[in-house]
């Protein structure tokens, strides 16, 4: 990316309590290869320069083997264990890295990731230091008391759904997560919910983050019926 040595931590240690299945959701198939693949591959073919998989804890070999050399990924030069939480995957892939200047923070289990979101996501974090990539909501968004009543609506045309990559300056999101990570007791007692990087970005540095427009195929396996699209994207997508 303009001469700057860039890396990607691919995440695909989450277990998809979600997806009622045996099988992690980044593993599942979608046309005979698994989910992470085609995540890893959008990275493979881009011009990020190094990739770490943080898979999880005990399932490194496996991927190494299944995954990384099965499909000659040359660009993955480490698999790192996740931890409980998202933010800990992250956290363990950020220190697994190798020299880098910028880093694309990305859910595995985002398979439909294009070389164009890519492209403007490699731009404005060259620009803005720290991005991540969105859609516009398409629903009514309000806002609940606990009692589960309307307190009032959202104004749609500043809403956005967060995707993934997140992308960022390395020393930047690293000296967040450092932060993080050290208070992350008193953080999480206050009633800190993690759930994306840009919010570590937000809440612990107060720093701006650019959203980059991404696109309502780049979707998030998260349930059954999310791997039903997928299939649909999937041949629409790759097979023509
Ligand atoms: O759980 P959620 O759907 O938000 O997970 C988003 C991504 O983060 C997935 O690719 C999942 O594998 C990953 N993850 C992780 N470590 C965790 C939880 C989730 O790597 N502890």
């Amino acid at each position: 990316m303009l001469g700057k040595k860039t890396a990607a931590v691919i995440l695909a240690a989450g277990q998809g309590k979600r997806m009622n299945s045996s099988v992690a959701k980044q593993y599942m198939l979608l046309e005979n290869r698994p989910v992470v693949y085609y995540s890893i591959r959008a990275f493979e073919e881009s011009f990020i320069d190094e990739i770490v998989l943080v898979t999880g804890s005990g399932e490194e070999e496996y991927c190494r083997k299944e995954i990384v050399q099965k499909y000659g990924f040359h660009k993955v030069k480490t698999v790192v264990a996740g931890g409980k939480e998202r933010y800990h995957s992250v956290y363990n892939g950020l220190c697994a890295l190798g020299k880098a200047e910028y880093v694309f923070i990305h859910d595995g289990a985002r398979p439909f990731l294009s070389q164009e979101i890519l492209e403007r996501a490699g731009k404005a974090v060259l620009e803005h230091e720290a991005c991540a990539v969105a859609v516009p909501v398409t629903d009514t968004v309000k806002l609940a008391d606990e009692r589960g009543f309307v307190q009032k609506t959202l104004d749609r045309a500043f809403l956005w759904s967060m995707q993934t990559p997140q992308c960022f300056r390395y020393s930047m999101i690293r000296e967040a997560y450092d932060i993080l990570i050290r208070k992350e007791e008193a953080l999480i007692s206050e009633g800190l919910r993690i759930t994306d990087d840009a919010m570590v970005i937000e809440t612990v540095l107060r720093r701006p983050v650019k959203i980059v427009e991404g696109s309502y195929k780049n979707i998030k396996i998260t349930t059954p019926e999310d791997l039903t699209r997928a299939e649909i994207i999937c041949r629409d997508e790759f097979m023509g």
